[in-house]
């Protein structure tokens, strides 16, 4: 027993139902290609230290006997290293479990909501941070877990990329119309160049230059994933005379539709 599909008896209908057809095939061919994209950037992430990894034990198995000295330091860049996969797995878990989080939003105080996100975190990092909040509340419609992340994650990453006496200034303003919230701190800036690709999955700025700074490439990825589930917009510019403000324009009413 099938049930009946609806067939359409004017060809304009039909004509219409092949676009559509069309264009869900196009926009699965897609998401394939992104997935299959994402499988393979992950496993060579995975793989490179898991070779550095597999080359240090075999080291010490070759030589470990003879030259014992060598054990300690191939010991600690396994050490290392193995932590580094550990921070990737579970940034890659948390980017891929995203497909279907709920992200369901609700009117929230933001001043509250960021102050508060601002005192937790505070003592976790080096830096003085100055919070800047209008005297009067400002609502947005916003996922609160989400908002947070995303504070915490531009906390992170303004705190790692400045040296550890360069303030950082965290601003609640309305901007057209929408509140705002912008992160901004004295450290080391984005060229130019390189700013249209930070929220790129995996990308980090030169990896020489951010080599001795721990990361993944992943941070930005999973805030724009939850910027766009929020229907949020954020962008990234150059603070004067440096470092970097990245503002986050946030959302007043629920998506139409919603
Ligand atoms: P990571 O784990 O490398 O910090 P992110 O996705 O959070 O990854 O950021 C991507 C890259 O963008 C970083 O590697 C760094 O080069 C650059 N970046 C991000 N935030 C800042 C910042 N506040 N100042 C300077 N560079 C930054």
């Amino acid at each position: 027993y099938h049930e009946a599909l609806p067939v359409p008896d004017h060809p304009a209908e039909v004509h219409h139902l092949g676009l559509e057809i069309n264009e869900l095939l196009q926009s699965l061919n897609e998401q394939v290609l992104r997935d299959h994209q994402f499988v393979s950037d992950a496993s060579h992430e995975l793989r490179t230290p898991l070779t550095a990894i597999r080359g240090h034990i075999s080291l010490i198995k070759r030589r470990g006997e003879q030259h014992p000295e060598i054990i300690p330091r191939s010991l600690n860049f396994i050490d290392h290293e193995s932590h580094r996969m550990e921070t990737l797995v579970e940034s890659l878990l948390r980017l891929s479990r995203m497909d279907h989080v709920d992200v369901a939003g609700g009117y929230y105080d933001l001043t509250k909501l960021v102050e508060e996100t601002v005192t937790n975190y505070r003592e976790n990092l080096p830096q003085p941070i100055r919070l800047h909040v209008p005297p009067s509340a400002l609502t947005a419609y916003v996922n609160a877990d989400s908002l947070q992340q995303i504070l915490v994650a531009l906390l992170s990453n303004a705190s790692k990329y400045s040296p550890t006496n360069a303030p950082i200034t965290v601003t609640l303003t309305t901007l057209n119309g929408q509140p705002t919230v912008t992160v901004a701190d004295r450290g080391m800036g984005i060229p130019d160049d390189n700013k249209p690709h930070v929220f790129e999955r995996f990308y980090r700025v030169d990896q020489a230059r951010s080599q001795e700074i721990p990361g993944t490439g992943l941070g930005l990825a999973i805030v724009a994933r939850l910027v766009d589930l929020n229907h949020a917009t954020i962008s990234v510019h150059d603070n004067q005379p440096r470092g970097t403000i990245f503002t986050l324009q946030l959302a007043t009413t629920p998506p139409v539709g919603a």
